[in-house]
């Protein structure tokens, strides 16, 4: 299938198979959902006449939490519907007048987000950063049976492009006596994965790993900005707080789990001697069709860099089911295992993805060894934290032979001095 808009052709990130939903607004108008489709973002409440009556309400809000609210039966008529009304030309002089360029338009969260949780899932990040505190004994022993992950802050996640400023907090180096105040001087970055909650659980009332893809909507890159220096005096007994909590980026695209289903994959096989997960986080399905074949990039581009024209630095490269110890799907039960209640628009992190091989990790404290091997960059320039003015970008894309490459959009974030 093709469509008819320009710039959706293959190689896209945005083509007729992938039509994700995010909330856009352009000079001073209000905020409206739309679909990405090539370069362009189709405005779904001015096309609301060529889609269902049912729909139109919940398709004309400033934040989607409504419609994803609906079952994945709703998702996947609309999916269906769009597909046709952007491939079939009968359709194009109604719909061509409503396409936005997305260069002309600025992109909001998707949702209000009630909760945002992170989780730890990325096995070789884990190894890599305990092997730092631990050299003997990397992963504590909950690892291999619990998919670790700490409460997050909500009020701090923002789309893409949005500043981040560098945080200040108590910061004790090793060979001080006392902590003191000031600007992090460890800042980094942790690419990672979001999960979108849709339809979510009553209190009390457990998602088992089978009936999770029901409740994922759809998935984003995510950033969970980190001042190295604040959480490793900070973390004991309670975990990451103000190190973590002060910005979340996220791509402002939902790309569905349909439009990722022919990227699905087998879990990787847990490693010999490893356990098997407990029967609650176990299910054949998901060991089959669990891993998300999803290949991801991180650049850096530095002042200097971009003032002499030069091209963002490769960080790294890799990719997701590479990464994952747990799926999606366990997440979510894991989450929900005690009653919890997820509910439309909560945002869990998966944690950092990094493969286990030199050029696929995800954050900067593992690439610079913790600040003992700086990263040399192609101004000349050194790196073993983010300095100020400096821009990370997350990239994701699925690529398969047989099936039409889609991608994840980019989430960036540029470095500007403390307040
Ligand atoms: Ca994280």
């Amino acid at each position: 299938l093709e469509s008819w808009v320009d710039g959706a052709e293959a190689g896209s990130d945005f083509p007729v198979q992938n039509l994700p939903l995010g909330i856009f607004s352009t000079g001073g108008d209000e905020r409206r959902p739309g679909v990405a489709i090539g370069d362009y973002i189709l405005d779904l409440a001015a096309a609301a006449e060529l889609l269902d009556e049912d729909w139109r309400e919940d398709l004309a809000r400033p934040v989607l939490n409504a419609w994803l609210s609906r079952g994945p039966e709703d998702h996947r008529a609309l999916r269906a519907r769009l597909s046709e009304l952007l491939s079939d030309e009968r359709y194009r002089d109604d719909l061509e007048l409503h396409l936005i360029g997305q260069s002309e338009a600025r992109m909001h969260l998707p949702c209000l987000i009630g909760d945002y949780t992170d989780f730890y899932v990325g096995i070789h990040h884990a190894t890599n950063v305990g092997r730092q505190f631990r050299p003997d004994n990397p992963l504590l022993p909950n690892y291999k049976y619990v998919p670790i992950g700490y409460h997050g802050r909500a009020s701090s996640v923002r789309p893409s492009g949005e500043p981040v400023v560098r945080p200040s907090g108590q910061r004790k180096p090793p060979d001080a006596d006392a902590p003191e105040y000031g600007p992090s001087r460890r800042l980094d970055y942790e690419l990672e994965l979001g999960l979108w909650i849709g339809r979510g659980n009553a209190l009390g009332e457990p998602i088992a790993v089978s009936d999770a893809g029901d409740h994922i909507v759809g998935y984003c890159l995510l950033n969970d900005w980190s001042a190295r220096d604040l959480q490793a005096w900070e973390y004991q007994p309670l975990g990451p707080f103000l190190a973590k909590n002060f910005l979340t980026s996220v791509s402002p695209w939902i790309v569905s789990a349909d439009a990722l289903a022919p990227f699905r994959s087998p879990m990787p096989p847990r490693p010999q001697g490893d356990p098997a997960p407990l029967p609650y986080l176990d299910d054949a399905a998901d060991r089959e069709r669990g891993g998300l074949r999803i290949q991801t990039q991180v650049t850096l581009s530095t002042e200097q860099m971009r003032r002499s024209g030069i091209e963002p630095f490769v960080l790294s490269r890799g990719s997701a089911d590479a990464a994952m110890y747990w799926s999606a799907a366990q997440i979510v039960a894991h989450h929900s295992s005690n009653g919890c209640n997820l509910q439309p628009g909560d945002l869990i992190g998966t944690g950092t993805l990094s493969t286990d091989s030199d050029e696929g990790l995800g954050s900067m404290v593992e690439i610079g060894r913790g600040g003992n091997q700086p990263i040399e960059l192609p101004s000349g320039e050194t790196r073993s934290f983010l300095e100020d003015g400096d821009e990370i970008c997350l990239s994701a894309w699925c690529e398969r032979e047989g099936a039409v490459r889609i991608g994840l959009g980019e989430c960036v974030g540029r470095v500007v001095a403390s307040a």
